[in-house]
């Protein structure tokens, strides 16, 4: 005999879904959360955040989703450390599949996120929440009085460059190419901020640094010299990648690979639903995934409710 369908499955585990999960309990959804194995997401890649409301002294990424998780546990939800390796969203109850095996579902809510390129270089991971960061509105602050530099040409790249202007004393954007990529009104006034200044053409080879940034080391593309540049701090600006490999084929993506929504947080298939990241490449911050949980757990709860209400019209 198949298992009974689960009420609810949500898959990842950062603000998002974990926020889903909370109100899951508390909406008597039962919700089994597929957290991956390496669970939390890019909070957990963060040191201090000191702009999730209801912490007055800061509190580090790690910490934060640890907490988020216990109020999940204690609610009643079940989390699982494990990776959804493959869902089927063409039949009903929904599938999804881990290495453990099948779970139906009646609903699923995506929330898995989306991960910030790199330069995929060591020196940049070794010294990631010591100076080098995926993301100035987090840690701007940190950088008051110091100079900082924004690799990238796109629209994330002249955003974060004009709002570290606010702390930094300079900022030197650094593209590897000579013409941005950015919208004509970020480009405007990246341009005219006379505390933003540009390196064309050219590519951050290592990031250097003993235990906190000291500088980069660039080399330009067009005559290969390479030089160091002095600095506080370094935000990679370069875009993000959706986790939707899995979701391929099974929910509509847009043109860069993130899942499209409908109605609210509806994707393309009735019965599941999208949150954070992972449809959200404007805004990309803790407190909105975690809004966004919220939102996609009221939409998942009404969904619920009408099949278990009417069982035999479906
Ligand atoms: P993006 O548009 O993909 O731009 C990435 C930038 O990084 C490009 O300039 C690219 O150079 C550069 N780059 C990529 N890989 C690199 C590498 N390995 N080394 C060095 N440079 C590299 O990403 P995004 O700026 O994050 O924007 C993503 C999406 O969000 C876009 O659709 C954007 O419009 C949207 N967005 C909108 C807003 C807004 O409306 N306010 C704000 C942020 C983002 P090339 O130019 O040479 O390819």
């Amino acid at each position: 005999m198949e298992a009974k369908a689960e009420k609810l499955v949500i898959i990842g585990s950062g603000p998002a879904g974990l926020t889903a999960a909370i109100y899951g309990c508390r909406a008597d959804l039962d919700p089994l959360v597929f957290m991956g194995t390496k669970y939390g997401g890019q909070l957990m890649l963060t040191s201090e955040v000191e702009n999730f409301p209801g912490f007055p002294d800061p509190v580090l990424g790690p910490d934060l989703i640890s907490r988020m998780k216990s109020q999940a546990e204690r609610l009643g939800a079940r989390l699982v450390q494990e990776d959804v390796v493959k869902v089927n969203f063409k039949t009903y109850p929904l599938e999804v599949y881990t290495g453990s095996g099948v779970t139906r579902a009646l609903s699923v809510i995506i929330a898995t996120g989306a991960n910030p390129r790199r330069l995929n270089l060591p020196s940049e991971m070794k010294l990631m929440g010591k100076g080098v960061s995926n993301c100035a509105v987090c840690d701007a602050f940190f950088f008051r009085g110091k100079k900082v530099a924004v690799v990238g040409g796109g629209d994330t790249a002249l955003e974060e460059a004009t709002f570290l202007t606010k702390f930094a004393t300079s900022v030197q954007v650094i593209h590897r190419r000579d013409e941005l990529r950015a919208n004509a009104a970020l480009k405007k006034e990246a341009l005219s901020n006379p505390k933003v200044s540009f390196v064309w053409d050219s590519a951050v080879t290592e990031v250097l640094g003993d235990g906190k940034v000291s500088g980069v080391k660039v080399r330009n593309l067009k005559t290969g010299k390479e030089g160091d540049i002095q600095l506080d701090g370094v935000f990679v600006a370069i875009g993000y990648d959706p986790n939707t490999e899995i979701f391929r084929g099974q929910v509509e993506l847009d043109q860069k690979g993130y899942v499209a929504l409908h109605n609210g947080t509806e994707s393309s298939v009735p019965g599941v639903f999208v949150a954070g990241d992972v449809h959200d490449f404007r805004y990309r911050q803790a407190i909105t995934a975690a809004a966004d949980g919220c939102k996609a757990l009221l939409d998942a709860e009404k969904f619920v409710k009408q099949k278990l209400e009417a069982p035999l019209a479906n």
